[in-house]
């Protein structure tokens, strides 16, 4: 006989955790399956960064890509409010600290460019503020000199990568969810009104059943909306992440730049984070289709781009160290928003992925909760739809 759910969860990175979490404290009969340990991958290895502001990829190709980019405001207005009560309710093992944060510009294109930013955030509801040169400089003055003006948004800041999901997901535990590691699941099949879900744990065959399936399997939703004869239209991207030594607090700011690839923050132990979105290498197998379970690899150009750029910023990380270097593996979207609801086709299932779902998971997880206890979610879903392309390219087509 299988064990019975009201929601099964696939996934324990951020987002699996904070929804077990967010489901468990409402009552529901909640399991977590996860194939690995919590937190081994995209949601333990990256920046922790909790930005609000639209970033570099988002603001480089012109408005218009902007203004679509900024539709997911209302997600991130959200988030920095959940952030902060989590911070609350679950305390330091979340890491949570909350600001602010600077997006830089060197030159006057730039600086154009955080205006016409900040006037578009702010229309969404975004507080954000342009600072000049003098301004930005008396609030950071380890920034480098050729540092001409910064956006300020007070709201944003980090959260632990390494310690954030298990801290979500012992919370989930204490209100009552069930969390299994080390259990992948291998098939998901609809019997009636509800899903079988079959899985393994050291290769023993184990089954659960349940009336709701949410995928927060990261880079893997697609291949577990496979087994529900549906797609997640994500793609896999690699992306390379640095830490220095430890060095004397001297920023409390996430630091970002309007015109390159930059995160830069310091941790609570005095490290300095540095990534910003340079692409690494996905894995591949010996026939070249991409591994997602292997290692990505380094690509020294990257490694050397984030370095110049974290050093044209913060000309004192020059002199520290890094200790390590790593890739991590994460999805996005064709129109670089998250994707997020119902999975088209399969009927009691629901998926939540792409970008930045470090910064969104909290909303994400209020969100799906809503939606599968059958209450009308707190803010619109319908521009975060699994099925928004296909709708997208029918429309093109008919045109
Ligand atoms: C280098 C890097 C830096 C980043 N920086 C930031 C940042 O600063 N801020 C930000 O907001 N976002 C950032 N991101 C993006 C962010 O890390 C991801 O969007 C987020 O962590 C995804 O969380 P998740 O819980 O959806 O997926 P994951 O953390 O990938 O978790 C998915 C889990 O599903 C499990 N799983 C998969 N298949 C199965 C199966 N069949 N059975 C059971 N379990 C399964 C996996 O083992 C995994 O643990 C960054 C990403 C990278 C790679």
């Amino acid at each position: 006989m299988s064990a019975r759910y009201d929601v099964a969860v696939v996934g324990g990175g951020l987002l699996g955790a904070a929804l077990a979490r967010e489901l468990a404290s409402d009552g529901v009969d909640v399991l977590l399956l996860e194939r690995d340990q919590i937190n081994q991958h995209a949601s333990g290895r990256n920046a922790g960064s909790l930005h609000f502001q639209l970033e570099y990829r988002m603001i480089e190709r012109g408005l218009d890509a902007a203004r679509r980019a900024a539709e997911a405001i209302p997600l991130h207005l959200e988030s920095a409010r959940l952030w902060q009560e989590l911070g609350a309710e679950i305390g330091p093992a979340l890491g949570v600290a909350q600001r602010g944060g600077l997006m830089l510009a060197t030159d006057a294109e730039g600086a154009r460019r955080l205006e016409a930013k900040a006037e578009l955030e702010r229309s969404w509801g975004l507080e954000v503020s342009v600072l000049d040169r003098t301004e930005t400089h008396r609030l950071a003055p380890y920034l480098a000199d050729t540092v001409l003006a910064a956006s300020y948004c007070p709201d944003e800041g980090k959260a632990n990568a390494r310690t954030a999901a298990p801290a979500l997901c012992r919370a989930a535990v204490g209100l009552g969810a069930d969390v299994l590691t080390r259990v992948g699941v291998t098939g998901l099949e609809r019997e009636g009104s509800r899903w079988k879900i079959r899985a393994e744990q050291n290769s023993v065959p184990m089954t659960f059943e349940a009336d709701i399936v949410i995928l927060a399997a990261g880079v893997w939703c697609d291949e577990l909306a496979a087994m529900m004869g549906s797609a997640v239209p994500v793609e896999p991207v690699a992306l390379t992440m640095s830490v220095t030594a430890r060095t004397a607090p001297f920023t409390p700011y996430l630091i970002q730049h309007a015109g390159a690839r930059l995160s830069l923050k310091q941790t609570a132990e005095g490290n300095v984070l540095i990534g910003g979105g340079w692409p690494a290498r996905l894995a591949s197998h010996a026939d070249g289709t991409v591994d997602l379970r292997g290692r990505g690899e380094i690509v020294s150009t990257s490694l050397a781009g984030n370095a110049a750029a974290a050093i044209a910023a913060v000309p004192s990380v020059t002199s520290l160290p890094v200790l390590r270097t790593w890739v991590g593996t994460t999805t996005l979207a064709p129109d670089q928003l998250p994707v997020v609801g119902p999975l088209p086709g399969a009927p009691g299932a629901f998926v939540a992925t792409g970008g930045s779902v470090f910064t969104l998971g909290p909303a994400f997880a209020v969100l799906l909760s809503e939606l599968v206890q059958g209450r009308t979610p707190r803010l619109d879903l319908r521009p975060y739809r699994v099925d928004r392309f296909d709708r997208d390219e029918a429309v093109r087509d008919a045109g």
